[in-house]
């Protein structure tokens, strides 16, 4: 499969949506701490209301000791309606503490150190470096996961599975822009049920594995 012509239709014919949310916030602000909460937030949530949310909280945070400082019962209101903002505000409180106490209050630069945050999986840590640093990761939402299945590329059962054996056959010079093109076109297009492959730019390729 000709996995180079996929990313540079896909790098072309979809430059006319939304990016997401990470990207946004990396264009907007170059802050990795920003980066990282954002992407924190946005699990189980459309970017829209993320950003929104984000928008306000990074008026009120901008560092580790004001998430520190601040009460639990704001934090939550701030958050609010993110899914399980509850959950997010005690992780975000426990995130800023271990931060400023191991990291020096700066967000660790790989993926061993950042999944020992509370809250923080390999999803998020790949995300967080591939945007914010700008080092090869590859981030595998089930977006990711479930198009590289369907367009035959490889054949994998869940998401870790995903990212291990792309790390072996993906060329790295792909990595960085994997979960960006692979998310815009899996919101888009290639939806979980019902994919819109008339629509599709790489149509022509596809193996359209749909299971
Ligand atoms: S051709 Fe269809 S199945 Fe293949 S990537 Fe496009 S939308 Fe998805």
């Amino acid at each position: 499969m000709d996995i180079e012509k996929i990313y540079k239709i896909l790098e072309k014919e979809l430059k006319e949506y939304t990016i997401p949310l990470a990207e946004q916030i990396d264009i907007k602000s170059k802050n990795s701490f920003y980066v990282l909460i954002g992407t924190m937030l946005s699990a189980r949530t459309k970017d829209q209301i993320t950003a929104k949310v984000c928008d306000n909280l990074f008026k009120e945070i901008k560092n580790t000791d004001d998430l520190i400082k601040i009460k639990i019962e704001k934090l939550e209101q701030l958050l609010y309606p993110v899914g399980f903002y509850k959950t997010k505000a005690k992780n975000l409180k426990l995130l800023a503490k271990k931060l400023k106490e191991d990291f020096n209050n700066k967000v660790p630069r790989t993926i061993e150190e950042l999944i020992t945050l509370p809250g923080v999986g390999r999803k998020t840590a790949n995300l967080v470096i591939a945007v914010s640093y700008k080092i090869p990761a590859i981030c595998v939402d089930t977006h990711v996961h479930r198009i590289f299945n369907r367009i035959g590329y490889i054949e994998t059962k869940n998401p870790l599975e995903t990212e291990m054996v792309l790390r072996n056959k993906l060329p790295k010079k792909f990595w960085i822009d994997t979960n960006y093109l692979f998310v815009i076109l899996g919101q888009n297009i290639c939806f979980p049920r019902n994919p819109n492959c008339e629509k599709c730019p790489i149509n022509k390729i596809c193996l359209k594995k749909i299971k």
